[in-house]
Formats: C-alpha cells, sequence, structure tokens
C-alpha cells in the first residue's frame, strides 16, 4: 500500500487465500502508529478490535507489573487484520494475485523478477525493478540461496503451542485488555491476549527440552500449562474452552543475512524473528516496510543510489531488531531488575522500548544500561585484557542465550587460544552457526593460534580437560559440571 500510494506498480503474490490464521495478535505502539498513519485507526473500531492499555507480567510467586503503551495500539484477529491490510493494498492501487511465488530471476548478479505458480494453475515470469520478500518464517530469498542462510539464533530451541478460548476471566480496570504475560522460569512462559469482547489467545512457550517432558504432545503440554505454569493463569483459565484449532510454532527465532541485494530486500520475519515474548514482530514488521518502502522508491528515481540506500535500510533494520533483542535477553537474565527498570528512573524509556521505539538514531539510556549489564560478565576479567578477552567477550555475548549450547570455554596457552564447545545435541544448525561464529572470528580476530572444537553428548569423552580453561558459558546441570575430566593430565590442551 506505500508503494501504491505514490504511484508506483504494485504486485502482491500472497500463496495463502485470505482471510486466514495467523499468529502474533498483540500490537505496539508503533504498529498503532502505523495504522493510524495509513489512515485505518476508524476501520478498526469498525472491526471491533480490542484497545491494548499495556502489558501486565505476572511473575511465578504472584507479582505483578504493568507496563503501559506509549501510544494508542489494538489486540488483533489477525485474519480480519491482515486482510484488512490486503484489501487497504488493493484499494490504494496494488495489484493481488493468490498465487506461490517459486523462484526469481536474475541477470548476472541483480534479482530481475519473479517466477510464480497461481492458484489456477498457470505458471507465470514477471520482470520489476525490485523484489520485497515479505515471506514471513517461510525466508524465501534465504531458501533460494539470494540472501544469506537462515541461522538459528538465541531463543531458538523454543516451541509454542497456541489456541484461542472463550470463558477466561478478565482483567478489569485500567488494565482491562492488556496483554498477559505469565512468567514461571527461564524461557517457560505463556501469553493471554484479549481479541474480542469474549475470546481470548493463550500461548504457552517451553524450551523443546521441557516439553518433552511434559509429554511431548501439543495437547499434554498446553493442559501442564494450564494447570501448572503460573497459578493466576489457573484460576483465569479454570471455565475456559477452546474454540480454535491447537496450533504448534517452533524454533523460530533466527537471523538471515545479508538481507538486501541488488534488486531486492527483505521485510519482517523473512530476514528475522526474536522470541515473541513482548509482541514486537508485526510491529517491527510494519516498521521496517515503511523503511523498505522509503527505499524502494528511492531506488527506482535514483538506481545509482540503491547500493547506498539498502545498506542504510540493513544498518536501519538491523539497529531496531538488535535493540529488541537486547531488552529480550535482559529480561530473560534479570527478570527481577527488569521489573526494576519499569518502575524506577528508566521507566519511560522502558515504556518507548516496549512500545518498539527501538529505531532511534542514539540508544536510550536504558538500552545502554541494559547492554553494559549484559556483557559485563566476572569471568571475563579474569582473563587477561587483550585479544583473548575480547574473543571471550564475543563468546559470551553470543552464547550466553543460546540454547543448545551447553557450555563454552575458553583456554590460553602461550599466545595460543583455544575454544571448547559442548553441545546438547548433535544438530546441524547448531554446527552451521558454530562455523559462522568462527569465520566471523577468523575474520576479525585473525588464525593464527586460534582453535575451535565442538563436542556433542555422544563423543564427550573424547573432551580433554577443561580444569584450566575459563568457563564462558556453562549452563550445564551441577552433575554434569566436573566432567569432562582427562585422566592423569589435570589441565589441558585440547
Ligand atoms: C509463537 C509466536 C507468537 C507471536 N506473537 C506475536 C504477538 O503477540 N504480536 C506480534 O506482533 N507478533 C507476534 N509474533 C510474530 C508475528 O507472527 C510475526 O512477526 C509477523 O506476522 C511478521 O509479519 P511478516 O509480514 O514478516 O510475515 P507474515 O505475517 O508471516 O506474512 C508472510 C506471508 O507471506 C506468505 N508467503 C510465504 N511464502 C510465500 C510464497 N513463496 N509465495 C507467496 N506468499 C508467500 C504467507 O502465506 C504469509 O501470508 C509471534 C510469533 C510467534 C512464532
Amino acid at each position: 500500500m506505500l508503494l501504491a500510494q505514490r504511484g508506483l506498480s504494485v504486485l502482491v503474490v500472497e500463496k495463502d487465500p485470505f482471510p486466514r490464521y495467523h499468529v502474533g495478535e498483540s500490537l505496539t505502539g508503533t504498529g498503532g502508529d502505523f495504522i493510524a498513519r495509513v489512515g485505518l485507526a476508524d476501520q478498526m473500531a469498525a472491526f471491533d478490535f480490542p484497545a491494548k492499555p499495556g502489558v501486565k507480567v505476572v511473575g511465578r510467586e504472584g507479582a505483578k507489573y504493568f507496563v503501559p503503551v506509549l501510544r494508542p495500539t489494538w489486540q488483533v484477529r489477525r485474519a480480519e487484520f491482515d486482510n484488512l491490510l490486503l484489501e487497504h493494498a488493493m484499494a490504494k492501487g496494488a495489484e493481488h494475485v493468490l498465487g506461490t511465488v517459486t523462484d526469481v530471476i536474475l541477470d548476472g548478479e541483480r534479482v530481475v523478477g519473479l517466477t510464480l505458480s497461481t492458484a489456477a494453475g498457470d505458471e507465470q515470469s514477471l520482470r520489476c525493478s525490485m523484489v520485497i520478500d515479505a515471506s514471513g518464517q517461510g525466508v524465501f530469498m534465504s531458501r533460494k540461496e539470494i540472501a544469506g542462510p537462515r541461522r538459528v539464533a538465541a531463543f531458538s530451541r523454543q516451541i509454542a503451542l497456541y489456541s484461542q478460548f472463550k470463558g477466561v476471566e478478565p482483567d478489569v480496570g485500567e488494565q482491562f485488555n492488556s496483554t498477559v504475560i505469565f512468567y514461571r522460569d527461564t524461557y517457560h512462559w505463556a501469553w493471554l491476549i484479549p481479541i474480542s469482547s469474549d475470546t481470548v489467545s493463550i500461548g504457552i512457550v517451553l524450551p523443546t527440552t521441557s516439553y518433552k517432558l511434559r509429554g511431548g504432545t501439543a495437547k499434554a503440554a498446553m493442559a501442564w500449562g494450564l494447570g501448572h505454569l503460573n497459578a493466576e493463569l489457573t484460576e483465569r483459565t479454570r471455565e475456559a474452552e477452546q474454540v480454535e484449532d491447537m496450533h504448534v510454532s517452533r524454533n523460530y527465532s533466527y537471523r538471515v543475512d545479508p538481507f538486501v541485494g541488488p534488486g531486492w530486500l527483505c521485510v519482517g520475519d523473512s530476514h528475522c524473528f526474536t522470541d515473541p515474548i513482548f509482541s514486537f514482530g508485526a510491529s517491527l514488521a510494519m516498521t521496517e516496510a515503511e523503511a523498505a518502502a522509503d527505499t524502494v522508491a528511492a531506488a527506482i528515481a535514483d538506481p545509482s543510489a540503491e547500493p547506498e540506500l539498502l545498506a542504510s535500510y540493513a544498518h536501519y533494520c538491523n539497529t531496531g531488531q538488535g535493540r529488541a533483542s537486547e531488552l529480550i535477553r535482559y529480561f530473560w537474565k534479570f527478570p527481577a531488575f527488569f521489573k526494576f527498570l519499569t518502575q524506577g528512573q528508566y521507566r519511560d524509556d522502558l515504556i518507548r522500548l516496549l512500545a518498539g521505539d527501538c529505531f532511534t538514531p542514539e540508544p536510550l539510556p536504558a538500552t545502554l544500561e541494559m547492554r553494559a549489564n549484559l556483557d559485563d560478565s566476572p569471568v571475563l576479567q579474569r582473563i587477561p585484557a587483550g585479544r583473548a578477552r575480547d574473543i571471550a567477550a564475543r563468546i559470551y555475548r553470543r552464547f550466553d542465550f543460546f540454547q543448545g549450547v551447553d557450555a563454552a570455554f575458553l583456554e590460553l596457552c602461550e599466545d595460543a587460544v583455544m575454544i571448547s564447545f559442548i553441545l546438547s545435541e548433535d544438530d546441524i544448525d547448531l554446527y552451521d552457526s558454530l562455523r559462522d561464529f568462527e569465520e566471523q572470528l577468523v575474520a576479525d580476530f585473525g588464525r593464527d593460534d586460534l582453535a575451535i572444537f565442538s563436542f556433542t553428548p555422544d563423543i564427550i569423552d573424547a573432551m580433554p580437560s577443561v580444569a584450566n580453561a575459563f568457563p564462558i558459558v556453562d549452563r550445564r546441570p551441577a552433575a554434569q559440571r566436573a566432567m569432562p575430566q582427562a585422566e592423569g593430565d589435570g589441565g589441558g590442551m585440547l
């Protein structure tokens, strides 16, 4: 719609007939801003989407706090909301085809068009000035190896089970129609989002390992979540009736890089998605879409400026996504301090960040404070300052939250730096992420005397002692922490 209203010729290719179910019902303030800017605020009222007053967090023992929205926004039924956006785009002059994009057309390095298979069964080839990949978790450009590979990121290896329910006790007063986050332990949480006067969306989120322990089926894990995750959730859903199919998403946190190139760019989930706890997804996608529209329109007007425009778009997206991700990391690492930040001197910043104001040219003071705390680890201070500590800091930043990497050790032997990772399983996604990380380390610190090893449970016995190594990350249960110790040498070389 943003390009069509500038008079450009736009084709929207969508594979699913709308309206269709989609997860992601709670919008942030920037989502609300977008809706108002494109002139849909009145229609939102006509659809009776609940106005969202804020986010309420309920801790394991029942402690609660509330963060209000900065600007008016809504809870939406995505089937209707996405259809509204599509119809609005068409009203602005965009053309819509029901079909699946199957491939890109290249002219040398440049993307110059697409092939698609329409619902009517036609195969079509289309030429265009610019392709925008908005394929969501389908990561189309990445799958076609035009964009970079999809790499699992922090917060992957989680599973979410969700559906819609009636008969759930509502919040009252100023918190009526809030998003509620029920928090139990790290990475165990639930959402409750009112999406109409009598229906709420409820999702239970667990690490994959925990899901297996809770019966390993969506039904069993949902029953466990409603019954045991949080006492308030249990109480409020006592009379609840499920009125939608159960949906399941897993391993949904990832990044694609690069995500722009000659003749194309990615928007929203097609290049990045991070843990949904603060409902950033749809609003980030809308903020990026506005920047993408500016970029594409300017690149079409002045093709010689395209490389610079694309680089600046990528920087903008990375800034916003990065700050949203830092906020989420901080919540999981320091939940009690997070609550404190929402009440104390950084309250206004936290309200802004939760509204999606993650794209400001300079980071807000709260972001700097959180970043300093996240980057600070006592073990790093024990490593001699210089190359080794810089490498350790990089490992810490990347893997402190990385499920699947149970531990990472760094050992110094004269000038050599040896890094050992203990992985929870033999998994190609984990190896790919480690390989990328190694390439980045080598590019930034040089290959000389830098060795990286990884060990999975089946070969852990082959791992030499790490008694003299610095444990940069160690999430293993206490019983496993004494391991591994090689016979005799008590200290060594990998
Ligand atoms: C468990 C979970 C909970 C979430 N909760 C929230 C929340 O509360 N609030 C929030 O804002 N976000 C939430 N999100 C995130 C949200 O769902 C996404 O971030 C958001 O929908 C991204 O929008 P998008 O336009 O990038 O992709 P999508 O909305 O996924 O749209 C992509 C579209 O592309 C189409 N498509 C894909 N491939 C092709 C192809 N080859 N050809 C043609 N069409 C194609 C798809 O059919 C789809 O309609 C959640 C996500 C998860 C996993």
